[in-house]
Formats: structure tokens, sequence, C-alpha cells
């Protein structure tokens, strides 16, 4: 049984020439699958029923099971998904996090994971303690899409998708680009390609490629620090790479796209909150056409690091602001459901090990 969310339009127009039908059935699949929220076969009532009983006898239309289902009285849901690999002895080494954000304004806004843990061991990151499982496949980054977009009631429509959960989007672009694809295409979610951020750990080679296809998606660069030194004891990808070349590649996503690139900046009290990295800072960005994201700490238990002051956080956030660059700071949504990226799947695996009072990170900026 293969995914039917693993198809593209133009391999299921040839099955559908393969087995003596229309092509436009591909279309009518696309349209129950995305526009209709269907999930099940049944549901396809305008395609003939032997089509159908082909179609259930070599296609899945969902392939992941809702483990864990939280509201939060913002708006803010979180859904924990079992993959379909996922054995019943050892669900949590196969599930993924994603999150269904509500603002004030009517906007719905959905996060979601693009590999199973991450392999790139950010020091302050829940995700990132686990180690890498695998890559998720086109199919399972769309399913995720289409689990939050049934949680909506009849009148929401989804209107943002940020690739900020589980994972680092760019070790696994030849899956994400299909995906995103058909998350952006008329016929399949119809969000604008303006709408959909890729956050990355800064991979300059993904950057690069991304920047190649000029698909015109919001790019947000994960720096957190302003020095190389205190970069890779943070984030030890940045050991073989270095500041200068992930802000090379940034700049070389703008010239190509005219996108402006988001700086993420995660502040971690008394270890990059201080004047001297927001100084730093100020130095490494001015000039850049850039907007700093200014996150602080979600705590994660069995870390040491810490939230800074909020006096702390307006200090930094002058020191930029009176150096010329553009700052927001990050909304806090989902305090009570384990919302924020890696925790969930964590107090699945162990309640002990979890956060008490975790919060989940959306950007809002654009
Ligand atoms: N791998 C990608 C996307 C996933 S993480 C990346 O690195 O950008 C999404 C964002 O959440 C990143 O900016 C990441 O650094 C941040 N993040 C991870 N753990 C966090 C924590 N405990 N508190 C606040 N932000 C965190």
């Amino acid at each position: 049984m293969l995914p039917i969310l693993d198809q593209s339009v133009e391999q299921l127009q040839t099955w559908m020439l393969e087995h003596d039908q229309r092509p436009y059935r591909a279309a009518q699949i696309r349209k129950w699958l995305f526009a209709k929220r269907a999930n099940s076969w049944e549901q396809m009532t305008d395609l003939p029923l032997g089509l159908r009983e082909q179609l259930a006898s070599e296609f899945t239309i969902g392939s992941t099971e809702i483990a864990v289902h939280r509201k939060d009285d913002d708006g803010t849901e979180k859904l924990l998904l079992t993959l379909a690999d996922g054995t019943r002895s050892a669900p949590a080494a196969l599930q993924v996090e994603c999150v269904l954000l509500r603002d004030d304004k009517g906007h719905c806004s959905i996060c979601i994971s693009t590999q199973v843990g991450c392999a790139m061991k950010c020091a302050f990151c829940a995700t990132g303690l686990g180690g890498l499982t695998r890559n998720l496949t086109t199919g399972e980054i769309l399913e995720q899409m289409l689990q939050l977009q049934r949680l909506l009631k009849p009148e929401e429509r989804l209107s943002h998708i940020v690739c900020m959960g589980m994972g680092e989007p760019l070790a696994n672009l030849d899956r994400l680009m299909p995906a995103l694809a058909a998350a952006s295409a008329k016929d399949g979610l119809g969000i604008g390609v303006r709408k959909i951020t890729i956050s990355t750990v800064g991979l300059p080679v993904g950057i690069r490629r991304l920047a190649e296809q000029n698909c015109q998606y919001h790019l947000a660069v994960s720096l957190h620090a302003p020095n190389d030194e205190l970069r890779t004891q943070l984030m030890p990808t940045n050991r073989n790479i270095g500041i200068e070349a992930v802000l090379a590649a940034a700049d070389a996503y703008f010239e190509k796209t005219g996108r402006r690139v988001t700086y993420e900046y995660i502040l971690l009290a008394g270890v990059n909150d201080g004047p001297i990295e927001a100084n730093q800072l100020v130095s490494l960005l001015r000039g850049r056409p850039s907007l700093i994201n200014l996150i602080p700490y979600n705590p994660v238990r069995g870390l040491k690091f810490r939230t800074p002051h909020p006096s702390a956080v307006a200090r930094f956030v002058e020191i930029l602001e009176q150096g010329g660059l553009n700052v927001a700071i990050r909304h806090r949504k989902g305090a009570r459901i384990d919302a924020a990226c890696g925790q969930l799947r964590r107090a699945a695996v162990s309640p002990r090990e979890a956060n008490a009072v975790p919060i989940v990170e959306m950007t809002k900026d654009e």
C-alpha cells in the first residue's frame, strides 16, 4: 500500500491512465484531500465505486494516528502523531508533534515537523536531546497539515505554515519541497508561498539550494549567538560552518528572492543576552535587510539554561533598535499543553522529564 499523499499530481494522472480512468480524477482526489478535508475513500462520492475500491486497495489516505490531542484556552491545539512504523511497544521513537495556533485576527497558523527527532543537537533544544530517528516522508509532512486542518471550524482557513517543529527542514529538503509545493498549490492547500516559513539551523548548502529554486518561501535562520565561539557552544553545527558562511548564504537568498530574511535569536539568561552580545549582533546585521526575532528561552527539564528577566530582554531590544535593526519578540502560546517543540513527545516518553509549564513559540511577524 502506498500513501496517496506521496503521489504528485502527475503520478496520480499516470496511474489513472494506466487504470483506464480519466486523468481529471486526479484533480478530484486532490480536491477531496486538500479542500474538502476528507479522510476516507468512501467520502469521495463523485468517484465511481469501482475506482474507489481500486484506490482503497492500493493507496492509504492517512498513515498517522493521533496519540495525543491537547487544547489550550488560547485556541492553540497540539497533536502528537504516531507514524505508521511506530509500534505499540515503542511508539515514542516514531512520533512527531505539530501545532495549530489561532490569533486574535482570525488567522490560523500551523507549525509542522520535518524529521523524527533532530541531528543538530542544539544545546537548548528538547528535540535535539534524543537525536535523529529518520526523515519524514513527503506524505507524512503533508499529513500533519491535513490533520491540523481537520481541527478547524468550517469557517476557519489555514493562513500560514511554519516549519519550526521537530527536525531540520534543510536536512530533508528533497521530501519537504514537494510537500510545500502541494501546500502552496491552488489545487492543494492554496497557502501563498510568502506565508510559508522555513526555519533552519543555518546550513549554507541548503539555503543556496533554496535560493536557486527561487520559490519565495520566507527564510528564518536560527542565529542565537553573535560570535563563532558562543554559537559553536550552543549549536555544534556551527563548528564546521561559521557565522560568516551562514550570513553569506542568507544574503544570497535575499539577493535572489528579494525576501527579507528573519534571524531567530533565543535569549538565554547570562549566556547570550548581555549588552556585549547585543552590540555584536548590531555590528553583524547592520545594513542587512532583515528582521531579528527574539525568542525568550522555553525551559527544558534537565537543561541548565534560564529565561531572561523581562528587563534584560528590554535592554537587549533597546540596543538592537538603537543600532537600527528591526526587532520582534516572539509571541507565546499553548502554555498549558506542552506546545513547545519536542516537549510533548518528551512528556509522552517520560512524564517526569517533561516540563510542568512549557510554552509554544510562533512567529507572528509576517
Ligand atoms: N531546526 C530548525 C527548525 C526547528 S527549531 C531551526 O533550528 O531553526 C525552531 C526554532 O525553535 C529554532 O529557532 C530553535 O532554535 C528554537 N528553539 C529550540 N528549542 C528552544 C527552546 N527551548 N526555547 C526557545 N526556542 C527554542
